[in-house]
């Protein structure tokens, strides 16, 4: 791990180009909102791979027409990074699997994104928080110590 003081704001604007291809080459349209003002301390390279996790799984979860939002926040003590989208909803009986090794409900799936994405994200000392609402769409919610 290559922890680096990081703005975090500054590192999503920098990376928006590639999230937000991820979406517009498939018809979902992508916002950004980053004014946070926070500074964490990440390794930026494995927090890149838990945004394109993310992402790709927000933008696989929407049809065309539909939405992905990227929003950076703070609460006391700790930075958030939301992805937000209009899609599908996670089903209430898959969402204990979702974070499991190998679980996907995709036929191409591999199952291995959010899994990925949550070890990085607790080596880092954070969580990922989950809200989903079936046919209105999905919250994760990257939550990091602030420094
Ligand atoms: P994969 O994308 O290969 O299926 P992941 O580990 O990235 O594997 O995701 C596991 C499962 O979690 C997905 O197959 C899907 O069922 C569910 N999931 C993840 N993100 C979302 C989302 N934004 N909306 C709906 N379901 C999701
Ligand atoms: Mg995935």
């Amino acid at each position: 791990l290559m922890l680096m003081p990081t703005d975090l704001d500054d590192f999503i604007r920098q990376y928006r180009p590639v999230l937000e291809g991820e979406a517009e080459t498939v018809g979902v349209r992508f916002t950004l909102t980053a004014f946070s003002g926070c500074q964490i301390s990440i390794d930026r390279a494995q927090m890149q791979q838990v945004l394109l996790n993310l992402v790709r799984n927000a933008v696989e979860a929407t049809e065309p027409g539909g939405e992905v939002t990227v929003m950076t926040g703070q609460r006391t003590g700790s930075a958030f990074i939301e992805v937000a989208d209009t899609g599908r909803g996670i089903p209430e009986e898959l969402r204990s699997q979702i974070f499991n090794l190998y679980f996907t409900s995709k036929e191409d799936g591999t199952g291995m994104g959010l899994s990925i994405a949550n070890q990085i994200v607790q080596s880092h000392g954070g969580v990922i928080e989950v809200e989903s609402l079936e046919n209105r769409g999905s919250i994760f919610r990257i939550v990091l110590p602030r420094s």
